[in-house]
This record gives structure tokens, C-alpha cells and sequence, in this order.
């Protein structure tokens, strides 16, 4: 850390005389016994003097404390967005503690014990704990940094750094302090505290001190975990010992390979090994692997995006269950379609994050997807229709919207079309669900109908034919807006009746619930 200019006096806490002789302030004083033009004159200086030093200081500081979100009306409200943030983490963990001795008081010596664990606000992350970190090492620029520029609603701060910007004299230890500040980490976003004259006190500006040096170690930590993992390229060594006790279990017999590196997961070919107990092992298997990243990834989904109260829940999970989320989700889904008879994986176990499931391919050389195929016109027609088929199968047997179906999750093999990746399928009354729905039509129809199907319907046409329902819009824009319409309503009946309408579809089947 450099210190220069007025940082320099921070050694003694920045409120002996070691300031005096560096501070602008101090030169009014001599001159001070000269007419009542050269006191104007004076403070004029002073206040140049003061921009000069502080410009001289910490020139590219000021220039970085620019940042996408410190401009125009806002200019004051970073450093205040930061205080208020920690004054939270503050009240949050206090909170915590709270939660904590109700927890041991209600438990006692009980045998059975409950947990307050989901109701903390503080999370392990933040509480320093290093289990979860490597969770972490993809993930921690959403919620904390990318999301940041949205949560200035605590203003109750911000008024007062205005306040206190009028007086000069009494106050120029606070604002060393925030002079200060601009020497933490590049990185850690501190705001303009010198342009609005923002004052720390000493306490205040230790607590922010220690915050950033936290922040700048678990970024060096996090940095390097990072590296390590793209070293390791394929998974992390608990992962690896997840494999390891599937194959000496003995139920697999190998893991031969990759078959593919995905954002969101690896896949590997593995032999099936011996039944167990109630389970028969396919002879080969598909080993899906989630990956940390799918956070960052899922994180942009749409559902989280509309609901600004995500950001909480979020807080309070840990992250490794969401990946596990994530798998289950999948595995939960592969199951309904199982029982539908739609052809697609089968699910062998989950464990954790890993799920095994039934290779669709041979002799390790997994089924193409539909994309790298080349159908005979005759198998694309039979293709085409047998989707659509699956479409309303997973739509009212299932309960489902694929949410990602294209010619990039259906793979050829065996004469037919296998539907996989179903990881993110929602149910139709998920508050984008029909939008979702809408995307997978309009990519089944362009595909089929780029690849000759002349019967394939239009996007407009599959939507209604998978749900049931009848949009009547001649147009894209017009049927979207229905669509959202529609989706409304259903959030709407949600606020009102505590729950979601049942189904969409005027078919009147009762949706299948798994859980
Ligand atoms: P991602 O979310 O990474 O797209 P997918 O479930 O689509 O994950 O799997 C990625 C790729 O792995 C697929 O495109 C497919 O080639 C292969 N794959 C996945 N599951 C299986 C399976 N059960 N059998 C054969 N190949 C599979
Ligand atoms: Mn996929």
C-alpha cells in the first residue's frame, strides 16, 4: 500500500498535529490578518489547495471510483450503499446469534433437536467459513457484485453524507479516513468518498479496513482454487471420490471417459457394474456431473431475474445444495417422463451432485444429437411428429415444459428421438413456463421445418397444439403478449389464493406432482 499525501498520517490515527502541516486548512491562518478580500481569496485557495492534493494523491483512484454504476444522480451513493451494507451484515449477524440461543434453548438436551439453520441471514460465505467456498469460486460476482447496483433502496443514508459535506473544518480526520479508503484493493468498489467528502470515523473506517483486506484475501484464495480446478479440468476431488465409491461399490465396473464438457455439467460413459439390492445396472451408463458453474448460469434464469427476493433466499441456501437441487431436479423430471413412456434416460441413482442414468448410445459412442444427423426425409417426418408427440406427453402426462428443448437435447438412436437435459424444465404454471414453452416450439418448428418437414405446424401453431390451449394472435408479438397475459393471471390467482391454478389446459387432468 502506498501511502502518500494524507494517507501518510495515518499512523497516528490521523488526529494529532502530523495532519496540520499538510492539511489545505491550516493555511488560512496565515493569512488570515489580511483584508477581508484576500479571506475570500484564501478559501478559495484552500479549497483548490484541497482538490489539488487530493487529485495529486490519489489520481486513478478517483478514476476508477467511476464506475458503471457511480454516475450522474448516484455519484454519492456508493460508499453509502457499502455502509449501509456492512451496518446490515451487522445487523444480520447479531440476528444469527439471537437465532442461535433460541435454537439452544428450545433444543436443550432433547434427543431430537430442530434447526434454525434456513432462517439465518448471515451466509456461511460471509461468516467465514471455508467449507463452502469452493462453491463459491464461480458464483460470488452474481449475487454480490453484478446485483449490487440495484439495491440502493436503503437511502436513509444517503442524506447524510450530503449533510455533512458543507462543513470543512471540524472534520478532517473523516475525511482522511475516506482518503484512505481509496487505497484498499483495486478491485473493492469504494465510490467517489472524496468527491461527495464523505467523513469516516475512525471506527467506521477500521471496520471497512478489515472488510477489505477480508475481501482481497478470499479473493487471492478463491483465485487460486480456481486455477487449480481448471487444472484438474473434469472434477474436483470430492467429485472424483463420489466415482471412485460408485466403481468400487462395484456398481459400475468403469468410468471409460468424457463425453462431454458442458457450462453447466460433465458427462461420462461408464460400464455398469452388478445389481444391487433392488437395482439392475444398465451395461452402460451416462455419468452426469454438475458443475459448480451451474450456478452463475441458473442464476440468470428468468424466475430469479422478476424476483428481486431472490437475492435473500438465495443468501440463506448453500450453494452446494443448489447444485444437488439442480440434479435432483433433473432426476425427478427423467422419472416423470420415464413413467410417461417418453423415450429418454433412465435414472440409475443420484448421489449428490452426480447423477447416473442410462447411456443412450453403444459401445461407448454416445447417440447423436439431432443437429449432427442426417435423416432421410422419410425419418425427419417420423421425427418431427413423434416430438410433437412427446411435447404433449410431457406437457399433460408429465406435468413439464422442457425449457431448453432444441435439436441440441434430442439425440437419434434406435430409430427414434431421446429427449435429455431436463434439468431446468419447469412445471407449465412456472410464472414463465408458457414462455418457455413458446421457445421450445418455435425452436422444434424451425428446425423441422428449415429440415423439409412441409407438415411441421409453426411455432404458433405447436404452442397450441402441446397445451391445449387456444391463443388465437396471427402474429408473434400479439401472441407473446397472450401468452404473458395468460401467466399473469396465474401469479395473479397465486397473490390471491395462496396457490397456482392447477393446469392451463382446458383438458381438465389433474397435474402429477412428485413432491
Ligand atoms: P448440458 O446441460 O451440459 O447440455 P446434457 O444433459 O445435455 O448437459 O449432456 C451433455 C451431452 O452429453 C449431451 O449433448 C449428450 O451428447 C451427452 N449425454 C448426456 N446424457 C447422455 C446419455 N444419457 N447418454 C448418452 N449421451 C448423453
Ligand atoms: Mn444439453
Amino acid at each position: 500500500m502506498d501511502s502518500v499525501g494524507v494517507a501518510a498520517a495515518a499512523p497516528d490515527a490521523g488526529q494529532g498535529p502530523a495532519w496540520q502541516s499538510k492539511c489545505p486548512w491550516g493555511a488560512p491562518s496565515t493569512t488570515s490578518i489580511s483584508c477581508s478580500l484576500a479571506d475570500v481569496m484564501s478559501e478559495q485557495l484552500a479549497k483548490e489547495l484541497q482538490l489539488e492534493e487530493e487529485n495529486a494523491a490519489f489520481p486513478e483512484v478517483v478514476a476508477a471510483a467511476e464506475g458503471p454504476f457511480i454516475t450522474g444522480e448516484n455519484i454519492d451513493t456508493s460508499s453509502d450503499l457499502m455502509l449501509a451494507q456492512m451496518l446490515q451484515m451487522e445487523f444480520d449477524r447479531e440476528y444469527d446469534a439471537q437465532l442461535r440461543r433460541e435454537e439452544k434453548k428450545i433444543n436443550g438436551d432433547s434427543k431430537v433437536s430442530i434447526s434454525f439453520e434456513n432462517y439465518r441471514k448471515v451466509h456461511p460465505y460471509d461468516s467465514d467459513s471455508s467449507e463452502d467456498e469452493v462453491d463459491w469460486q464461480d458464483t460470488r460476482h452474481d449475487p454480490y457484485r453484478a446485483d449490487k447496483p440495484t439495491t440502493t433502496p436503503r437511502r436513509g443514508f444517503i442524506g447524510k453524507g450530503k449533510d455533512i459535506t458543507t462543513k470543512h473544518d471540524e472534520v478532517v480526520c473523516g475525511r482522511k479516513n475516506t482518503a484512505r479508503m481509496e487505497n484498499f484493493a483495486p478491485e473493492f468498489q469504494v465510490g467517489d468518498g472524496i468527491g461527495m467528502d464523505l467523513k469516516l470515523s475512525n471506527q467506521v473506517f477500521n471496520a471497512l479496513k478489515q472488510h477489505a483486506y477480508s475481501e482481497e484475501r478470499r479473493s487471492a484464495r478463491l483465485h487460486e482454487k480456481k486455477e487449480h480446478s481448471t487444472a484438474e479440468k473434469a472434477v474436483d476431488p470430492k467429485t472424483r471420490l463420489l466415482l471412485y465409491k460408485m466403481v468400487n461399490s462395484g456398481m459400475l465396473e468403469t468410468i471409460t471417459g468424457c463425453i462431454s464438457t458442458g457450462k453447466e455439467s460433465v458427462v461420462f460413459h461408464a460400464y455398469g457394474g452388478n445389481a444391487t439390492e433392488d437395482k439392475v445396472i444398465p451395461p452402460e451408463c451416462a455419468i452426469k456431473v454438475f458443475k459448480t458453474t451451474l450456478n452463475e448460469f441458473k442464476n440468470r434464469d428468468k424466475y430469479i431475474k422478476d424476483d428481486y427476493r431472490f437475492k435473500d433466499r438465495f443468501s440463506k441456501l448453500n450453494p452446494r445444495k443448489i447444485i444437488r437441487m439442480w440434479a435432483e431436479k433433473e432426476m425427478h423430471n427423467l422419472t416423470r417422463m420415464q413413467n410417461a413412456g417418453i423415450p429418454c434416460p433412465q435414472v440409475v441413482i443420484l448421489k449428490k451432485h452426480v447423477l447416473v442414468m442410462s447411456f443412450i448410445g453403444q459401445d461407448q459412442v454416445p447417440a447423436p444429437k439431432l443437429k449432427d444427423v442426417t435423416l432421410s426425409s422419410e425419418d425427419m417426418k417420423k421425427a418431427y411428429y413423434q416430438i410433437l408427440n412427446m411435447m404433449q406427453q410431457l406437457y399433460r402426462e408429465c406435468n413439464l415444459v422442457h425449457a431448453d428443448l432444441s435439436e441440441y437435447n434430442m439425440l437419434w438412436h434406435d430409430g427414434k428421438v431421446w429427449l435429455i437435459d431436463v434439468s431446468q424444465s419447469v412445471e407449465p404454471t412456472h410464472p414463465h413456463g408458457l414462455e418457455f414453452l413458446f421457445r421450445d416450439c418455435r425452436n422444434v418448428s424451425q428446425f423441422f421445418q428449415k429440415g423439409g418437414v412441409a407438415e411441421a405446424l409453426n411455432e404458433r401453431e405447436l404452442f397450441n397444439a402441446v397445451s391445449g390451449l387456444n391463443i388465437t394472435a396471427d402474429n408473434e408479438v400479439d401472441f407473446q403478449a397472450e401468452i404473458e397475459a395468460l401467466e399473469k393471471m396465474n401469479e395473479d390467482h397465486v397473490q390471491n389464493h395462496g396457490k397456482k391454478l392447477s393446469t392451463f389446459s382446458s383438458d381438465g387432468d389433474p397435474p402429477i406432482y412428485d413432491e
